[in-house]
């Protein structure tokens, strides 16, 4: 055998020489390898968390300084006064909208959200929560023989305005968009938003459920967002038993499905 061979054959205290892997044989140094893989992949995840959580923190924090400086000014003119006012109290908003939505995460993930199923009337809960959208054009397309749905009642109501707001919010003024739910073979009942505004561009789509993740595309860079709807959406419908999907095509418009348990399955 040459030396060559030898050399490669040879184990380093930390692993294969080849390979870089530990001897598979000896299970407790492949357990240390897998263990501090992990703790390197959740620290790379934390990082980019940080890294999210400071730009979303940034934007905002800027644009209220800036306001806050203009309206210290003695001289500054009524009519200028009340658009820097309009701008703090947006961005005021965005902040609290960002602290909800991250204290519902962390509620999420540690298992702290107090949940309560009850068996619960879906259209009664898709109409009241459209009645929360001033001036958005809805169309219902709920069918007739829908049996009543188990949940904790905010929780889906909290998926509704997320994926309503945002068909409203990635569409035309005038952008029809509509609601539906229809009972599923499996006897699950499909719950779904269906808009014709911007789409999502395929090399994103795998991305969409990610915490802070946020298309960036010319077509939609004046849209504000945390990036945190979304992977709220998947958490809550999870936390139901459930399961969250779409369909979109990039330039043509999206459908966000969810399902929910009919309470007589
Ligand atoms: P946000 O809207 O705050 O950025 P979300 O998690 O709700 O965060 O959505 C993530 C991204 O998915 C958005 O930035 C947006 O580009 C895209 N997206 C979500 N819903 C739609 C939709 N109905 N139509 C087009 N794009 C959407």
């Amino acid at each position: 055998m040459s030396s060559f061979s030898n050399n490669e054959s040879r184990l380093t205290p930390f692993g294969h020489a080849s390979t870089g892997l530990p001897d598979p044989g000896d299970a407790s140094v492949m357990q240390a390898h897998l263990e501090n893989q992990s703790l390197k992949a959740q620290i790379v995840t934390q990082t980019q968390l940080t890294h999210l959580l400071t730009h979303q923190l940034a934007t905002p924090l800027t644009a209220l300084g800036g306001s806050v400086d203009l309206l210290a000014d003695p001289d500054l003119a009524v009519a200028h006064r009340q658009e820097f006012l309009v701008v703090v109290q947006q961005q005021v908003q965005r902040l609290q909208n960002l602290l909800q939505d991250l204290k519902s995460l962390r509620n999420l993930e540690t298992g702290t959200l107090e949940t309560n199923p009850v068996s619960f009337c879906l259209k009664g809960l898709v109409e009241e929560v459209v009645g929360t959208l001033p001036g958005s054009q809805v169309g219902y397309n709920l069918s007739a023989d829908l049996p009543l749905v188990r949940g904790d009642r905010w929780q889906i109501s909290q998926v509704l305005i997320n994926l309503l707001s945002n068909a409203v919010k990635y569409s035309p003024d005038d952008g029809l968009i509509e609601v539906g739910a229809a009972r599923q073979p499996s006897g699950w009942v499909e719950v779904w938003v269906r808009d014709h505004g911007l789409g999502i561009p395929a090399s994103d789509q795998p991305h969409l459920f990610e915490r802070f993740y946020r298309v960036q595309h010319r077509d939609r860079h004046t849209i504000q967002g945390t990036g945190l709807g979304l992977s709220l959406c998947k958490l809550l419908v999870e936390n139901q038993g459930g399961q969250i999907g779409f369909e979109s095509t990039h330039g043509e418009g999206s459908r966000f499905y969810f399902t929910l348990p009919a309470s007589d399955r």
